[in-house]
């Protein structure tokens, strides 16, 4: 039986839900996935079936076609799609399900949602959310995009930078000043389509992990914009969805850690050295043993931080602290797991050669650790 069908936070609906996450990612994504890192980007095809299995719209609507589950299953597909070993993959559904597709279901007008939300569900419809700037990423309130209203609506102006799915999603969400004296409380959310005038894509960015993620530069001179939810409420709207953001990060560090550890189980018991399977070196099988343990911890921090959340509760402390052990633990699970591969490790073409490299941005992104470190000595 695997570990998270004894957890007590997860039913029935979990388990079926991970299990058919499992055979999806088992038979459509660990395949193609090499051929997808080297084209960088996930096919439209792949995204469009993960819309039928209704993957796409576990947090939406049931009007929409979605599920209107909480965030434990933010944590369970994030880890699920971690697990596959693929971040480039992970990240490019975990944005759109889970960082930019929200930010419209929590504040969408009845005509927007009316227009976007089955398409998103459906996987026709793919999105990004555009908020870091070349001048500004962790400090969210000095981004310089501005939005000026003409006639009924709004232009937008400025410029973006690392977004994901930026050259491929029909719809962006875009954080822009409304009103330049008024700090945080002058930033709005706003909804862009592709195709847009005055709306383009700068360069598509060359990364060193998550290949078959696309990451893009957006300009926008003019673009015409509507605006999503409440004027000046932006900065607000981005740090609420932080929330489901840091969850589906750190439980997918925690998927993306325990396959690491699995692959490398699997290398130490075959691999010999010194007359004898690496394995029986107390020393390594010792430090896989502490990595096993600290998974553990991970994932009981994140799925808490994820049920808390679910109950309502303020749970800003407790994100924060997974998304930054998490962050960092992936990173040594993958520092140690490929260390026991030995040179294998190293050559291009091998699972924990990607892995490592993929893990890397994961104490970056989405709230560095450091920031997140600020956050949770604020509530101590
Ligand atoms: C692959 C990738 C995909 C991304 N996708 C998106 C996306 O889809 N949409 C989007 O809007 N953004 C996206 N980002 C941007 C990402 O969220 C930012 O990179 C992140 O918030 C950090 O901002 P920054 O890079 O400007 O670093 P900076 O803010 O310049 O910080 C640099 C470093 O300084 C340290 N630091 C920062 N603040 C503090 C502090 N208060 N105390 C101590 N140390 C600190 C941290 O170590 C940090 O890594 C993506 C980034 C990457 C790399």
């Amino acid at each position: 039986m695997c570990q998270a069908m004894l957890s007590p936070y997860f039913d029935d609906t979990h388990r079926l839900l991970r299990e058919t996450l499992r055979r999806f990612v088992a038979k459509e994504v660990v395949p193609q996935a090499p051929a997808w890192e080297e084209q960088g980007f996930v096919p439209r095809e792949v995204l469009r079936e993960m819309g039928r299995y209704g993957f796409l719209g576990l947090r939406h609507p049931e009007k929409y076609g979605g599920g209107e589950m909480n965030a434990l299953a933010t944590a369970l597909l994030a880890e699920e799609l971690g697990r596959s070993g693929f971040g480039g993959f992970a990240a490019t559904v975990l944005v759109h399900t889970d960082m930019a597709s929200p930010h419209l279901a929590r504040a969408g007008s009845p005509a927007q949602l009316e227009r976007w939300m089955p398409g998103i569900v459906a996987g026709e419809l793919i999105t990004a959310v555009a908020v870091t700037e070349p001048d500004a990423g962790s400090d969210v309130k000095s981004i310089r995009t501005v939005a000026r209203r003409e006639g009924g609506g709004w232009r937008l102006r400025g410029s973006k930078t690392f977004i994901t799915n930026g050259a491929l999603a029909d719809l962006v969400f875009v954080a822009a000043r409304t009103d330049p004296a008024a700090g945080s409380k002058g930033i709005s959310m706003f909804a862009l389509e592709k195709g847009a005038p005055g709306f383009t894509l700068g360069r598509r960015l060359d990364k060193m992990g998550w290949r078959c993620s696309d990451t893009a530069e957006l300009a926008f001179e003019d673009a015409p914009a509507e605006l999503l939810g409440e004027e000046g409420r932006g900065f607000y709207a981005i740090m609420r969805n932080f929330q489901n953001e840091r969850v589906a990060l750190a439980a997918m560090a925690m998927g993306e850690s325990q396959r690491a550890l699995e692959l490398t189980l699997e290398y130490v018991r075959t691999r010999k050295a010194f007359g004898a399977p690496l394995w029986d070196k107390q020393a390594l099988r010792q430090r896989l043993a502490a990595l096993a343990a600290r998974i553990e911890a991970g994932r009981e921090l994140v799925t808490r931080a994820a049920w808390l959340d679910a109950q309502g509760q303020d749970c800003v402390k407790e994100v924060s602290m997974a998304k930054a052990y998490c962050g960092e633990l992936v990173n040594e699970v993958m520092y140690d797991c490929l260390q026991f591969h030995g040179g294998a490790g190293y050559m291009r073409g091998s699972d924990i050669e990607r892995m490592a490299r993929d893990a890397r941005v994961q104490s970056i992104g989405g709230g560095a650790t450091e920031v997140m470190l600020e956050e949770v000595a604020k509530r101590l």
